[in-house]
C-alpha cells in the first residue's frame, strides 16, 4: 500500500477494506474475495494496490491454463452453469 494522496480530491486520508474484486479478461470472469484496497474516506475513490493486480493477474492465467485449480476462488459463469 503505497496511495498517500487521493488523484481525484487530493485528500490523504485513506482506509484499508477489504472488497471483493472482479478481474475480467476477454469475457472470461475472475471473482477474488477479500481483495486489500485503499479506499479515499472524503471521496471514495478506490485504490487498488499494484503488486495486488499482479498477483490476481497471475492466478487468473494460471486457472485459465489450467496449471491450477481455482480452489476458493469463484469462476463464473463457465464453471457455476455446467
Ligand atoms: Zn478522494
Amino acid at each position: 500500500m503505497s496511495q498517500t494522496k487521493c488523484n481525484f480530491c487530493g485528500s490523504d486520508r485513506f482506509e484499508i477494506r477489504r472488497t471483493e474484486y472482479l478481474y475480467t479478461h476477454k469475457g472470461n470472469y475472475l471473482l477474488v474475495p477479500n481483495t486489500p484496497v485503499e479506499v479515499c474516506l472524503n471521496c471514495g475513490m478506490v485504490y487498488y494496490d499494484v503488486s495486488v493486480l499482479k498477483k490476481i493477474k497471475e492466478r487468473f492465467f494460471a486457472i485459465h491454463n489450467k496449471t491450477e485449480k481455482p480452489d476458493r476462488y469463484i469462476e463464473m459463469p463457465s464453471k457455476a452453469f455446467s
